[in-house]
Formats: C-alpha cells, structure tokens, sequence
C-alpha cells in the first residue's frame, strides 16, 4: 500500500519509440507541412477532423522512384484494395500499369475511376457468377482461385457468348518469410495447388477460353529485400516448370508483391536496388518459354502507405496515475492498423507528431481515440512536445489499409474526411 497522495516509489515512466516519419513531410516554422503547405491549414479548409490527406506529388515520387530502379520489363500494377479512395486511385490509375482488385465492388469503383479493363486482373477467394459475370463482360481478366471457379466462369463465358480473359493464381510451395525458403506447401483459401494448376491451364485451353498465364502471390509487408528478390526468383522457376508441363507459354505471369513500408521503430526501407539486381539477372537468363511473357508486380501498401497522413484533433487532456491521455475525435474506427488490432501481434506505435510543436518541454504521453474501448490507442506512452486541447495529431503512414480497413460504424462517430492534395504554387 502506498501512501495517500503522491507516490514518490513509482517508476518513472519510460516513453516508447514511435517509427520513423517518412519523407515528404517537412517541418516549416514549427509545423509540419503536406503538399506545399501547414497541415492545420489543409485542416482549415477542409473544416473537419478526423481527416486523411494524401499527397498526389508523393504517389508520384514514389511510382517514378520504382520504375527507375525496377527493369523496365517489369510492369507496375496498383492493388487497389490498399486505398480505393476515388480520387487516389484514378491519380494511381494515370501512374501504373494496371489495376489488381479483389471484388466486384472494387470493380465498379476501377472503372468509375477509369481504369482500363484489359489491365485489369481480379483475385479473390469466393467470386460469385454475379462478380465473375461482370468481370467477363467488361474484359478483365480473373485470376482464378479454383478449379470450381474456373468451371463457373467458362460457362459464363459461353452464355456471355464472350471469351473469358483467364489467369491461374498458383498456390506455390514456398512462402515470402525471412531469408529461408519454406517448401512443403500449404492449406490455403488462395490459389490451386501447384501440382494440380498443369491440367487445370490445359482444361482452359481446351475449353476455348484465353489463358493469359499465372498470378503468384507470396506474400505481403516483407522489409526484406534478400527474401523478396529471392522469392521472384522462385516464381519465376516455379512458372517456368508449370509452362514445360503445360506445353504453353503464358502471355503473362504476376509476380506477387509484398514490398513493405517501415511503421516500427528500427525497420529499414526495402532495397530496391537488391531487387531489381536480382530480377534484371532473372530477365537476363528467362527459361527459353518464358521469353516473350510480360511479367508485373502488384503493389498497394508500397505505393500509397506513406504518401498519407491521418489528422485527429485534442477534444481532451487528462491525467490518470500519473499518466497525460490525450484524447481525440479519431481513432481505431478509422485508423484499426495504428491502434494494433489489424493484423500485429505485439502492439508498436505507428509514427506519430503534433502538427505543430511549440515550444514548451516533451512529456510522455497517451494517445487514444473516441471509442470506448482500451483498444482505441494510437499512441502509447510516445515523447512529444506538451499540447493541449485543440491541437492536431499526425499519424504518418495512413495511406494504406486506413479508412477502408476500419470498422467505421463501430460505435457511430462516423467516418473522416479524405482528401487527395496537389502541390500548390511552391516556389
Ligand atoms: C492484398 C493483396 C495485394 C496488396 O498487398 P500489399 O501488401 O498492400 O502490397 C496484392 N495482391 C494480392 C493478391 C493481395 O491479396
């Protein structure tokens, strides 16, 4: 028991790290700036917080930085269920070479935006006819999940009286992990099993309908570069076997993606120059059948992730133990992937700052959204500049797998503001 009062026994408290703030987001006077200007006066205009602002000229950077690196065989395709934001995605839509969507409604939401459907490819466990049909119709090409699936779009096809545009997604017996290829295969809801994807293609090919060549997807959210280069290499291999056996050359193969962004303190960037390294090597040497195939990487989180910001607004400071809680309007209903809850074992702090840091001393803090819940915890015990209500909160790396991958009418706040932002008369 301690005395009533102070508890001049208790621990300080130690801050924990928050990761690294990407590049693009310059501190001006004190305030960080997005797209040419203070965040706190995008806010301005906008008149709303919660809000997600995203940099056009960032996405751009980031594109132009890819193809510059990668062999300019390697198409670069956008998956587009890491942000559909309508006005992102048709910006992304101009820079890439394709779409990769994983629904119907993603569907509707690509051609809306003007996407091209032959560049289209459509992944996804459990398409309904209704999706497939669709898909069909407008040209886009399936890559098939099953042997059940590929029945079903045949004969859609053949009501249709239109050729279906079909790819295989391979499930491969290896995975995207550390630097160790893992074989033994696995039970998985993506893709057929790569022993049984010969007769399936040939069953295609028979049926009539367009083999466009293999999707193989290994993995996602990898930072390393060995692993990544490695496991192109593998598909690269593994599709050239299934070709020989097939006795076809595919038109097409989709390499998978899985290039992460660093979000934890102590994660290093991708290497891209490692990559590109090994896959130009590949491009160099292809297996005689897989000479005339075009090959893309799908990528969101890669693309998008850290040309975003997601700004909440201080409704509240308070002490509890000894503890600041900076309560704010947002929260885990918009943001589930900062909070810890989407996908994370261990719960690490997204990076984080005030929009503007004045001048008074750090102190470590609290900070939590407006769901009544312990879950709803942006920040935790982060150094900062002392602020007070009122003030902005900036969690970086929101450009991905935020506003769409949250549970935004978990307790009725409603959803944030987007915005997608152009550089503005700079200079
Ligand atoms: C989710 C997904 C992607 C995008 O993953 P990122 O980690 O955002 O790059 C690409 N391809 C397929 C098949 C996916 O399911």
């Amino acid at each position: 028991m301690s005395a009533a009062g102070a508890a001049p026994d208790k621990k300080p408290i130690k801050p924990k790290p928050f990761g690294p703030i990407p590049a693009g987001f310059p501190m001006v006077d004190g305030k960080v700036h997005i797209a040419g200007k203070p965040v706190a006066d995008h806010i301005d205009e906008i008149g709303q917080t919660p809000a997600f602002l995203y940099d056009a000229a960032l996405l751009d950077r980031k594109v132009a930085e890819l193809r510059a690196a990668m062999p300019q065989r390697l198409a670069i395709h956008y998956a587009m269920k890491a942000n559909p934001y309508g006005p992102l995605l048709r910006h992304m839509t101009g820079l890439c070479d394709g779409i990769d969507l994983a629904s119907g409604g993603e569907l509707q939401i690509a051609l809306a935006a003007g996407a091209s459907p032959e560049n289209m490819s459509f992944a996804g466990p459990a398409k309904t006819d209704a999706e497939l049909k669709a898909a069909i119709s407008a040209g886009v090409t399936i890559n098939l999940e099953s042997e059940g699936e590929a029945k079903r779009a045949i004969i859609i096809g053949d009501t249709l009286g239109i050729t279906p545009r079909l790819a295989v997604r391979v499930n491969p017996d290896f995975d995207l992990r550390g630097s160790g290829m893992r074989m033994g295969g696995g039970a998985k809801a993506f893709g057929v099993d790569q022993e049984r994807v010969p007769d399936l293609v040939r069953q295609i090919i028979d049926a009539g309908a367009h083999w466009r060549g293999f999707h193989i997807y290994a993995g996602s959210q990898s930072l390393d570069s060995a692993a990544l280069a490695e496991t192109q290499a593998n598909t690269i291999a593994l599709a050239a076997r299934l070709a020989e056996d097939i006795g076809h050359a595919p038109e097409h193969i989709n390499l998978g993606g899985g290039f992460g962004i660093p979000y934890f303190s102590g994660d290093q960037p991708v290497n891209l120059s490692v990559i590109s390294a090994e896959l130009q090597r590949q491009f160099t040497n292809l297996p005689e059948i897989l000479a005339d195939c075009d090959f893309a990487i799908e990528l969101g989180r890669y693309l998008v992730g850290e040309a975003g910001i997601y700004v909440t607004r201080i409704i509240d400071r308070k002490i509890s133990h000894g503890e600041v809680f900076l309560a704010c309007d947002g929260g885990l209903h918009h943001q589930l992937a900062a909070s810890g809850n989407f996908g994370t074992v261990v719960r690490r702090n997204y990076p984080v700052s005030l929009a503007q840091a004045g001048n008074g001393p750090e102190e470590i803090v609290n900070i939590v959204g407006c769901l009544c819940t312990p879950l709803d915890r942006l920040g935790d015990r982060v150094s900062l500049k002392r602020a007070e209500t009122g003030d902005l909160v900036i969690i970086y790396c929101a450009g991905a797998y935020g506003a769409s991958a949250s549970p935004v009418n978990f307790l009725g706040h409603g959803a944030a503001k987007e915005i997608l932002l152009y550089e503005t008369n700079l200079q």
